[in-house]
């Protein structure tokens, strides 16, 4: 199983085990397990850091004010319009992409040190 190559992006996306594809990378939504139920994965290599969230943030918040532009230059809309849509738009666009960019950040620094010949002894 652990010669089957598993492309790192498509893991991540998943949320899946870079080394197997099958176990689970995350136990809550942003937390990532210690190691994989089904490889065994330890993911000790990984960098916990939450340094994409900040990049997501930034996208999404580029996103939502376009659409709060939009809005407002094609609708006129009462504020409670923007608070109806935007609300739930932050949840929609923001949290998925947290997430899968998570999961391919680790997915990739796996790749890279799979590679380097860290991981596998
Ligand atoms: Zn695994």
């Amino acid at each position: 199983m652990s010669h089957t190559h598993i492309p790192p992006v498509s893991a991540g996306l998943r949320g899946r085990c870079p080394r197997c594809g099958e176990g689970r990378m995350f136990s809550g939504f942003l937390s990532v397990v210690p190691r994989c139920e089904a490889c065994g994965l330890d993911y000790g290599f990984a960098d916990s850091a939450d340094g994409p969230a900040v990049f997501v943030m930034l996208i999404a918040g580029f996103l939502v004010a376009g659409v709060a532009l939009w809005m407002e230059f094609t609708y006129e809309p009462p504020w409670w319009a923007h608070v109806l849509v935007q609300g739930p738009l932050i949840a929609v666009v923001c949290l998925p992409m947290l997430r899968a960019l998570k999961g391919v950040l680790i997915a990739l620094q796996y790749a890279n040190r799979a590679e380097e010949g860290r991981l596998e002894k």
